[in-house]
């Protein structure tokens, strides 16, 4: 299944599952305190070295690195590693790994919360010099690949091959290396399909992979048709290198909209922001000219870690993002955690349903806590920039009015410090679930804006999981009920005079673009790819053809006469 546009070509680098390793015990101590010795060497090697090519790097990875550098120089790691093999006779492998669990328990049970979120980076550590001791080349694959004629000397990216690849795994990668992602589990409203399309990556998911695939083996991704192909010829790679070129050039050619607005032939403007799930991913969003963010997906700031972000770190990334927009707005979600976003230190107890369970706001008006801390980092980053706070699955009157009042709780707050903040910054919300559309009338008259996400709000509204291929055929944004919901909520915004925009996949949809526009929406917030790509097709297109095709669509009876309409449409110049 295709989980991301593109093609790539690279070469298999398969993530194993770690195993942890069993209990060995040694007589020949000494040897393994050199085996602990070259392996800390190696790694601490394989960590400079990738640290010295610093510009593949995100400012986040780098970090990373650089906190893992300065706890591996440091001696007590080894000391307790060393202590182990002495004491217990442990072999290496064991010993670094209770070593490093030892040592994260103690970080764990500190008060500082610094020091508590470095028990993850002692994990990390130990895995690192077991990886450095055990990892052997497959000379088999490399030899292989080396005598393929014609690709000697050629740098392939990688082809990540996982289960499933979580946020937190993503951070590790160096991005800049990478190439394509296989899965084995995940739809397109998955994480790997949203990192994936947020950093422009082709991305499939293909059931079992790793059993088909070998480590180092050549690979083509092809995310448009779903196909894979391993160990090509040079035939099929001529080819495909062709039409990476192709694609290359459509894109190319497509950085003329950087500059221009978003604007029908006929004079209607709309405009076209983007989606982020992490701060680096601001910097594409001004290289593709977008009209702002639409969408920061905070929760992945919540993830890779085992406590949540505090207001100061939370506060810096916020200003950051802000600042780099230059004055363009930049909508962030609050936590949308539940559903498919799982985050194991929240302790949310298992549910049978968890995408109708205690979700996003859900969780946040019951753990007022972590809700209070992000809203004052957001309210302080405001007085840096255009940051406007998106609130998720808002369901209820009620809960809006217990989300309102827990931020006019934070902005007493401040003022009461003396903290500045925009006290006139804009908060919306999302309208995902079937009853928020219903209650749009009410609830526009409340809020500063609408943004609907489609991914739940299709979801709920035909009862049908966004990740489930056997309901999928009810899964679609051409079905009539969702298309009527979506009119409902634009015609209440702007009966109470607030912009609406939309946010999930759909908004990105060819098809359905001319009947959003017709239908009065005002804002489509995709992915930083994506946004060129629908600037073009708005330029296409005559608003007064989109209205008339919009009112077409919306006396349809099924999602088949929908799409009648929508392949006979004739509506650009
Ligand atoms: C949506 O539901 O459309 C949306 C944008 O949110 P997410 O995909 O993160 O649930
Ligand atoms: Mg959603």
């Amino acid at each position: 299944m295709c989980l991301s546009k593109g093609i790539a070509i690279g070469n298999a680098f398969i993530l194993k599952e770690k195993e942890a390793p069993v209990l060995e015990l040694t007589q020949n101590i000494s040897l393994e305190l050199e085996i602990l010795d070259k392996g800390l060497d190696k790694a601490l090697d394989d960590l400079k070295e990738n640290l010295a090519d610093e510009d593949r790097m995100s400012p986040e990875q780098k970090t990373i690195m650089e906190t893992h550098l300065m706890l591996l120089e440091d001696p007590a790691f080894k000391d307790q590693v060393a202590a182990l093999i002495k004491e217990f006779s442990y072999r290496c492998e064991y010993a670094l790994y209770t070593g490093a669990g030892k040592l994260a328990e103690h970080f764990k049970a500190m008060d500082n919360a610094y020091f508590r979120e470095r028990a993850a980076d002692m994990m990390d550590l130990g895995w690192y010099v077991i990886e450095a001791i055990t990892s052997k080349e497959n000379p088999v694959v490399k030899d292989k690949i080396k005598s393929q004629q014609g690709l000697v000397g050629e740098d392939f990216g990688r082809v990540i091959v996982a289960k499933d690849l979580t946020p937190a795994d993503t951070v590790k990668l160096n991005m800049s290396q990478v190439a394509a992602f296989i899965t084995e589990n995940g739809g397109p409203s998955s994480h790997t399909a949203i990192i994936a399309r947020s950093m422009d990556i082709p991305a499939l998911s293909v059931p079992d992979i790793s059993k088909l695939l070998n480590q180092g083996e050549l690979v083509i991704v092809d995310g448009f048709k779903g196909d894979i192909i391993i160990e090509p010829s040079l035939a099929t790679l001529d080819a495909y290198r062709k039409k990476i070129e192709h694609h290359q050039s459509i894109k190319d050619k497509l950085t003329q909209y950087k500059e221009c607005q978003a604007e029908t032939l006929d004079g209607h403007r709309v405009k076209v922001t983007a989606n982020i799930v992490a701060p680096q991913i601001a910097e594409k969003v001004m290289e593709v000219g977008a009209d702002g963010i639409g969408l920061y997906r905070s929760e992945f700031l919540y993830m890779d870690r085992i406590s949540p972000p505090d207001e100061e770190i939370q506060f810096q990334i916020y200003k950051e993002v802000a600042e780099m927009l230059t004055g363009k707005e930049v909508i962030v979600r609050t936590l949308d955690v539940g559903g498919d976003k799982h985050i194991d230190y929240l302790n949310i107890p298992h549910e049978d349903n968890p995408f109708l369970g205690f979700r996003a706001i859900r969780y946040c008006l019951g753990n007022t806590g972590i809700f209070k801390t992000q809203i004052r980092a957001l309210l302080r980053a405001s007085h840096f920039g255009k940051i406007r706070i998106m609130i998720p699955m808002i369901g209820t009157y009620e809960e809006w009015c217990q989300t309102k009042s827990i931020i006019e709780n934070c902005k007493e707050e401040l003022k009461g410090n003396q903290i500045p903040f925009d006290d006139n910054l804009k908060i919306g919300i999302m309208i995902e679930v079937p009853s928020a559309a219903m209650m749009s009338d009410i609830l526009a008259k409340e809020v500063d804006f609408f943004s609907i996400g489609t991914n739940d709000l299709i979801a709920y509204t035909m009862a049908a999981d966004r990740m489930n291929q056997k309901v999928a055929y009810l899964y679609s944004d051409t079905q009539p009920a969702v298309l009527r919901l979506i009119q409902m909520t634009i015609d209440n915004g702007h009966k109470a005079g607030i912009p609406v925009s939309m946010c999930g996949n759909s908004a990105a949809n060819p098809d359905l673009i001319p009947v959003y526009l017709g239908m009065g929406l005002d804002k489509f917030s995709v992915n930083p790819s994506e946004v060129l790509g629908v600037k073009e097709q708005i330029c296409s297109l005559k608003i007064e053809a989109c209205r008339k095709i919009s009112q077409k669509i919306l006396s349809c009876k099924s999602a088949k006469s929908v799409k009648k309409v929508i392949d006979g449409m004739t509506i650009s110049h």
